[in-house]
């Protein structure tokens, strides 16, 4: 596997700081500034992820997830088996 990152985030699978590296990565779409149809990818640790796009970050908790909601919102005495839907 191919992976470009900050020196300092280089770390073999096997050690522990390895199942706390992130990968981004997307298909760029028409007219992208990374030129359509290009695969871009980012693996960082966590920490230096927080660091540099922590700003623009939006992290949910997991009683914000829409299965959380859901399930939040379940009445068997009301739904049966069912689940309601979600409200956005
Ligand atoms: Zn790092």
């Amino acid at each position: 596997m191919a992976m470009k990152m900050k020196a300092e985030d280089v770390v073999e699978s096997g050690e522990i700081a390895f199942a706390e590296m992130r990968r981004l990565g997307f298909d760029a779409g028409y007219d992208s500034v990374f030129s359509d149809g290009n695969g871009v990818e980012l693996d960082w640790c966590e920490p230096c992820f927080r660091d540099t796009l922590g700003a623009w970050l939006q992290v949910r908790t997991p009683a914000d997830t829409p299965l959380a909601k859901m399930l939040e919102a379940f009445k068997p005495e009301v739904h049966g088996d069912e689940l309601p839907p979600v409200k956005k």
